[in-house]
């Protein structure tokens, strides 16, 4: 497609995969509620059933008996080691685990992932950063799904798939205008260059604008709105010139 002034960046290039991340059942393993929560409503909203439990023999249990594509695994449970149910997990079959962990040591992490741990997350974490690495993992994994799908992550947060017309924003099916899409695909295509609404008509013209320059800041306004939160963040307004995708490009 057009937008793309150059090829993205190598290093945004995603592989090919079997399994786009999205809808598997991921067991969240952690006795702090607070977290178990957050993290039971970042994995929801990136489209995954989710199941938790706050016990290390309910863990090994559910998975067992359920069909679990992927586990969060907090190491420090108060009823079994951590490690030990990593152990168990690994030893039953092959359902990936992404390890959660307090303890930083550098030892802590190679006993980890030499235990089978797929990637691990050290607290404090952010729940974005987890929703991004369950989808990794699943990725590399093949996870439950067969469906091939190519796209770019941008920004560590905003991926991109242009084959299916489809954006995610944290894991989150966006549902744009074509115009919305032509906005956002042209800032971040170049992300902190700054572009102006005369430049933003001519990238959207392909997507069927219909409207004038100052039109642009209301479609701006209803894909920010779209994005949540953090829509004036990805969509910066950088005054007296325009628009800029405010995404590093690093996820930070
Ligand atoms: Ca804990």
């Amino acid at each position: 497609m057009e937008f793309w002034a150059a090829a993205p960046p190598a290093a945004l290039r995603r592989p090919r995969s079997r399994h786009d991340g999205a809808m598997a059942t991921v067991l969240v393993v952690e006795d702090e509620s607070d977290i178990r929560e957050v993290l039971r409503r970042y994995l929801e909203r990136a489209g995954h059933a989710v199941l938790t439990t706050g016990s290390g023999a309910e863990a090994l249990r559910l998975v067992a008996t359920a069909d679990v594509d992927l586990v969060v695994l907090d190491l420090g449970l108060p009823d079994v080691e951590g490690t030990d149910v990593l152990g168990e997990v690994r030893a039953a079959g092959r359902t990936p685990v992404l390890v959660l962990t307090a303890r930083s040591s550098v030892d802590d992490r190679i006993r980890g992932l030499r235990m089978g741990a797929d990637d691990y997350v050290t607290k404090p974490f952010s729940p974005a950063e987890v929703v991004l690495r369950v989808a990794a993992i699943l990725q590399r994994t093949g996870g439950p799904a067969a469906t091939t799908e190519q796209g770019v992550l941008v920004g560590g947060r905003l991926w991109i798939d242009e084959a299916r017309h489809a954006m995610r924003f944290d894991g989150r099916e966006l549902d744009l205008t074509p115009t919305e899409w032509g906005i956002l695909a042209a800032l971040s295509g170049a992300p902190g260059r700054v572009f102006s609404r005369y430049e933003l008509v001519n990238r959207v013209r392909g997507y069927e604008y219909a409207g004038y320059e100052r039109t642009i800041d209301s479609h701006v306004k209803n894909l920010r709105h779209k994005l949540g939160p953090d829509g004036a963040t990805v969509v910066e307004t950088v005054l007296g010139v325009g628009y800029r995708f405010g995404l590093r490009t690093d996820g930070s």
